[in-house]
């Protein structure tokens, strides 16, 4: 089974070992970079083309399996960021999507701006992953504008190029961060859902990387064949969901205590 759309593929943590601050749970979800390098390679010569969020969501016609199309997103800018996906994706001639907290920007162990900066010249693309990594479903209607809007707002400012997507922290999404996100002007959502996307929808399916995931279940995100990779999909997002019930226990904190344990 080859399902239609295109995969987005979703790196949440880059790096051989996991920052102190960052829940042990999701170690799985840390990818080494030597990992990241060999899938770069892969996706080269399984004869994939890597294409920007923006045109795969709004491609008409299913392009030749054989140059089949595949996006790359990466999320939370944190430092690795730039420290290792930009050197090998520069190395391999791709460009990726880059989902960033502008809260977090300039603090110790994420992007500062003059990185987002000397990326986007080498044609990295910069979009939102809200300003301050909470969990969107169940803030009040002002906080949930102020985290939409205000990242959307920095970037562009800076960058002086127009945000059109919004990943959702934890992958939490409902209508109302929906109908928010495109009352401010995003195109779409993110959420990862493990399939591959389909052009137009409103929530725009990610594939999540995994630390497990073999070179096999890797070829067979790229080919849309998800019989190959679900389970470990499916195990991965049974323990995400578990991690949302403890999240939506816990009152959103605009002060950042939840998001250093983000995905
Ligand atoms: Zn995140």
């Amino acid at each position: 089974m080859t399902l239609r759309g295109v995969p987005v593929l979703h790196y949440d943590g880059l790096g051989t070992t996991l920052p102190a601050d960052v829940d042990a749970r999701l170690a799985s979800h840390w990818i080494a970079p030597i990992a990241l390098a060999r899938q770069l390679v892969a996706i080269r010569e399984h004869g994939h083309r890597v294409i920007r969020l923006y045109e795969a969501w709004t491609r008409g016609a299913a392009e030749p399996p054989a140059r089949s199309p595949v996006v790359l997103t990466f999320d939370d800018g944190r430092a690795a960021d730039y420290e290792v996906a930009f050197p090998l994706l520069l190395a391999a001639g791709a460009r990726a999507e880059f989902f960033i907290n502008t809260a977090r920007i300039g603090r110790r162990g994420y992007l500062s701006w003059s990185r987002i900066e000397e990326m986007h010249r080498a044609g990295m693309s910069f979009q939102s992953h809200s300003h301050d990594h909470v969990v969107l479903p169940g803030l009040s209607a002002r906080l949930l504008r102020n985290e939409i809007r205000t990242s959307k707002r920095l970037i562009e400012d800076f960058l002086g190029r127009s945000v059109d997507f919004l990943a959702a922290p934890h992958s939490l999404v409902d209508r109302r961060v929906i109908d928010v996100a495109q009352e401010a002007g995003y195109q779409a959502v993110c959420a990862s859902r493990g399939w591959p996307a389909r052009p137009g929808n409103a929530v725009v399916s990610r594939v999540t990387v995994l630390r497990e995931t073999t070179d096999a279940q890797f070829g067979a995100i790229l080919a849309r064949q998800p019989q190959a990779y679900m389970p470990a999909v499916a195990r991965a997002l049974v323990a995400r969901l578990r991690r949302r019930v403890a999240l939506r226990l816990r009152p959103p904190d605009l002060d950042g205590e939840l998001s250093p344990r983000g995905a």
